[in-house]
């Protein structure tokens, strides 16, 4: 474990929100930070939050960063990932390209920590959207098993519980290495 990679008391967090355009990624974010759903943010707008908040009764600092773009053609996406310490994929269970865009957005990651362990959750986002479901709970428990992580299915809009869980157990992951 290197100790230039260790948080400690008082530095934000690191945290970078992946996801192709359109799963919920600004909604989710501002939904955790403010909790208002906002049904139309500029999907160009790519903005960084401080957040402060109490985790396991101590005092958790956080800079959020909500990425948007293509991963392809998005030209800060090294930095971006150099930059962060933890991650959040995201996929949306009514998109099935979102899905198998977090195996590509994982080995992008370890390609760039050169690490098999990065620090990161998977959120299964627009759980409300049940009819228009085209990847099922099954598929992303298996697909986080499979990569190793924590796994979330929850709706931005309507203000799951498990939109907090989701980030305050990535802080943890990230805290713990
Ligand atoms: P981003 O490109 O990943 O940042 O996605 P946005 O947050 O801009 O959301 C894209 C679209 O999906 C917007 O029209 C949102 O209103 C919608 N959206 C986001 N989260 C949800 C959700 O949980 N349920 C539903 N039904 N729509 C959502
Ligand atoms: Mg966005």
């Amino acid at each position: 474990m290197s100790r230039a990679n260790t948080p400690s008391k008082g530095v934000d967090t690191k945290i970078v929100v992946l996801g192709r355009p359109g799963v919920g990624k600004s909604a989710t974010v501002v939904r955790f930070l403010t909790r208002r759903f906002i049904w139309e943010y500029d999907p160009t707008l790519e903005f960084t939050y401080r957040h402060q908040t109490i985790i396991d009764d101590e005092t958790a600092s956080m800079e959020i960063l909500d990425t948007a773009g293509h991963q392809e053609d998005t030209i800060n996406r090294e930095g971006h990932v150099r930059w962060g310490e933890g991650f959040l994929l995201m996929y949306s269970v009514t998109d099935r390209k979102s899905y198998e865009d977090i195996i590509t957005i994982k080995n992008y990651l370890d390609e760039i920590k050169k690490a098999r362990n990065v620090s990161m959750v998977i959120i299964a986002n627009k759980c409300d959207l049940d009819h228009m479901r085209t990847v099922s709970t099954d598929e992303g428990e298996r697909l986080s098993q499979e990569l190793a992580c924590a796994f979330y299915e929850l709706s931005a809009c309507r203000g799951d519980d498990n939109i907090e869980e989701a980030f305050h157990e990535l802080f943890r992951e990230v805290r713990r290495r």
